[in-house]
């Protein structure tokens, strides 16, 4: 075991506080037997491991056992010892052994009280044992103590603190000991009268059979001694749970002659591990169950051998709980949280309902008869948590989330299980909350791919994974190749080529854009140099998609300074395509970026325009030089008119009002317009009528690799 210096400690003063408290907490049950400075000392080191098990990353649990085992064997024993210095632990514990999480506090006081009763029950075991030598030395070298009354054995008999039983080979008592009396609650002083009957008059039902068989082997002379807890019950029907050490007594020619049993009563030890053992499974709050018993009976229900054949697992947590809690406070938040364990434990019946913390909670079916029994039980958890709460003088309504899954528990591990009841609940709160999702493993195949995929991309870029094709950007009145996109293409090793819709949004929200963003930026700089050398002022422009989250990097803008300078691009054959979603943070690093890189002569255009919601008036505040419109308001060019009687083939949809105003607009603010997803002759020639700069799309031509786009350079494209 691990021994700090308590002083030198960072903290040392919060672990003297600390030990103070619990001497004084153990001097308040009553026992101490030394004076406060001497428990102090003793109490000091036990403090400054308490502090350091607290303060490690990891519970180290063997260590929090050991501890609470050296706790016992330092003679810190008596009925209240324990539950006086876990309360300690407990309510000063977080406070002294600041920044402990309460949680930590708590796994940490289970594994010290087990240690605790572990040291105890060895340190019983042994002064059991050295009693016991003591009563059969005294009977050995008194032939016939016991009868004869020997002086030296009598007194140990009365005197001592546990219970001692003498039992003849028939199992009749034949004496038992004032200590036994007084455990037993019995008036009398112990002696042969007291006992007088069956030794299995005292056992409870439950433990006499292992008691009777013990017993046997015991008088049989297999073996000397036994031992092992027993339940007894009391003459006033109490159950006492007794620790038992049971010798055989041998006569003078070695025959089993006589049984002496050491009862020690564990009762309070016994209790306070079931008040533990019910407080480590049960939540504070709403008394519900909690995770830790969920997972024991999930891993019960899918052992080996288990009486179930199928299980059911819905998790559920409640929408916009956190608003609540927020804005009405924590008491209304638990409130709630109490009213909801309640409809919902009402409404499950005899399936295990558990608070798997904060607002999510979960219920377990075992042996669902069917997959509907499930969804409609999914269905009245909704419906039970509708009608609002009323909590003091609220009315709060809220709705819940929830995920439903269900296997035969040959076919499932338990933290599978919990794994895809947790997928299907997001899939559910994803669709809008107040709604139930039932687990599919095809869907859940296809996320978990992309979660992968998107793990990979810094690697897939270091082994050049990656390819861009680039698609045209062409003038609509002279039908000149402009300028080109750039678009990532992934040629993965085992799914094939990769389109950007399987990767780039989680690449975004994992961080690994900004490597994959770097060398996208790179190779279509060196791409575009290649052209502008072979081509001349022929040579297109390109255009780079870049992520928000690319633009809030720090160090961003100066890659993008460097790579123009490696590659000799001139600045204005760049082109950067963001999102409304950038541009719309406002956040003056962003703008400045985006001055930075108009002033190096690069070309900012504004992506998927139409999709955000950000104003034309708005963009006038942005150095941009242009937009492109999202391909949806394309789409509608071809839709048949449906009340423009004006112009002639009907074309004029709703669409190409909003095109048309968009177009007049960006005009008088100066910007260049590039229409996406022109698909057909019939929406290119009716951006051209509209006045569009750009089009890109199908129709002129898709994405690339470069070296097919190369002899399409310096032609004049379909228009
Ligand atoms: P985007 O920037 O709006 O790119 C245009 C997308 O529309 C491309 O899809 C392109 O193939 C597609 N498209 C082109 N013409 C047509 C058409 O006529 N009809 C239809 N329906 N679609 C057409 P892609 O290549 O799948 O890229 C999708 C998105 O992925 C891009 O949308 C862009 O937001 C993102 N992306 C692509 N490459 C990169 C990249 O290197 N970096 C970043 N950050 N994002 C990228
Ligand atoms: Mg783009
Ligand atoms: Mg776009």
């Amino acid at each position: 075991m691990s021994q700090t210096g308590g002083s030198q400690l960072p903290g040392a003063r919060a672990v003297v506080e600390f030990t103070q408290q619990w001497a004084h907490a153990l001097g308040e049950v009553g026992y101490l037997t030394w004076g406060a400075e001497e428990a102090r000392a003793r109490l000091a080191p036990m403090a400054a491991e308490l502090a350091e098990l607290v303060r490690a990353p990891l519970l180290d649990e063997e260590w929090s056992r050991q501890l609470g085992a050296h706790f016992a064997s330092a003679w810190f024993r008596g009925p209240n010892v324990l539950r006086a210095t876990l309360r300690v632990i407990r309510t000063h514990g977080t406070q002294l052994f600041d920044p402990a999480a309460p949680d930590r506090i708590i796994e940490l006081t289970g594994e010290f009280a087990a240690g605790y009763a572990e040291g105890l029950r060895e340190c019983i075991q042994r002064e059991q044992e050295s009693l016991l030598r003591a009563v059969l030395h005294t009977s050995r070298d008194a032939a016939n103590a016991l009868r004869a009354s020997d002086k030296r054995f009598r007194t140990m008999f009365t005197d001592a603190g546990a219970g001692i039983a003498l039992v003849a080979l028939d199992g009749q008592l034949l004496e038992i000991n004032p200590a036994m009396c007084r455990m037993f609650g019995t008036p009398r002083r112990g002696g042969a009268a007291a006992a007088a009957r069956p030794m299995t008059d005292y056992v409870h039902p439950a433990d006499a059979a292992t008691l009777i068989s013990d017993f046997r082997t015991l008088i049989s002379g297999r073996r000397d001694n036994v031992h092992g807890e027993v339940r007894f019950v009391r003459p006033d029907g109490l159950v006492l749970w007794a620790h038992v050490t049971a010798s055989l007594v041998r006569d003078d020619a070695g025959a089993p002659d006589y049984v002496i049993g050491v009862v020690e009563d564990v009762t309070e030890r016994h209790n306070l591990r079931s008040r533990l053992r019910h407080q480590a499974y049960h939540d504070q709050l709403t008394r519900l169950p909690n995770r830790s018993l969920m997972a024991e009976q999930l891993g019960k229900a899918c052992r080996d051998g288990s009486s179930v054949a199928r299980v059911g697992l819905c998790h559920l947590n409640l929408d916009g709980f956190r608003a609540i809690n927020d804005s009405l406070g924590h008491q209304v938040g638990d409130q709630l949280l109490l009213a909801v364990a309640g409809r919902l434990q009402l409404l499950a019946g005899e399936h295990l309902v558990t608070r798997a913390g904060g607002d999510e909670f979960s219920v377990l079916v075992s042996d669902p008869p069917d997959v509907d029994y499930l969804s409609d039980l999914a269905e009245r958890m909704i419906a039970v948590l509708r009608p609002p709460f009323v909590i003091g003088q609220q009315r709060l309504s809220i709705t819940a989330s929830l995920g439903i899954t269900e296997a035969a528990v040959r076919d499932t591990r338990p933290d599978e299980l919990q794994r895809e009841a947790h997928a299907a609940r997001s899939w559910a709160k994803g669709a809008g909350g107040g709604r139930w999702a039932m687990f599919d493993a095809e869907r859940d195949a296809g996320e978990t791919t992309r979660f992968a995929l998107a793990a990979s991309v810094p690697g897939a870029v270091d082994r050049g994974e990656f390819q861009l094709f680039y698609q045209p950007l062409v003038q609509l009145n002279s039908g000149e190749l402009a300028g080109v996109e750039a678009l990532v293409r992934w040629r993965h090793p085992e799914h094939g080529l990769l389109g950007p819709s399987r990767f780039i949004d989680l690449a975004e929200r994992n961080g690994a854009i900004v490597p994959l963003g770097r060398w996208v930026l790179a190779e279509a700089c060196r791409q575009a140099t290649r052209w502008a050398d072979e081509l001349g002022a022929g040579a297109p422009y390109v255009s780079v998609n870049v992520a928000p989250r690319q633009l809030a990097e720090p160090g961003w803008l100066a890659e993008v300074s460097l790579v123009l300078e490696q590659t000799g691009l001139d600045p204005s054959r760049l082109q950067l395509e963001i999102t409304e979603r950038a541009v719309l943070v406002d956040e003056s690093g962003t703008s400045d970026t985006l001055r930075a890189l108009r002033d190096m002569g690069v070309r900012l255009v504004i992506d998927d325009f139409g999709t955000g919601y950000s104003s034309l008036s708005y963009l006038r505040r942005l150095p941009v030089h242009g937009l492109k419109i999202d391909g949806a308001f394309t789409r509608g060019l071809c839709e048949p008119d449906t009340g423009g009687p004006e112009h002639s083939g009907g074309w004029e949809s709703t669409d190409s009002k909003i095109i048309s105003a968009l177009i007049t607009l960006a005009h008088a603010l100066d910007l260049v317009v590039t229409a996406e997803w022109v698909e057909t002759a019939t929406q290119a020639r009716r951006l051209t009528a509209l006045g569009c700069d750009l089009g890109q799309g199908n129709w002129f031509g898709d994405p690339v690799p470069a070296r097919q786009l190369t002899p399409l350079l310096g032609r004049r494209l379909a228009g």
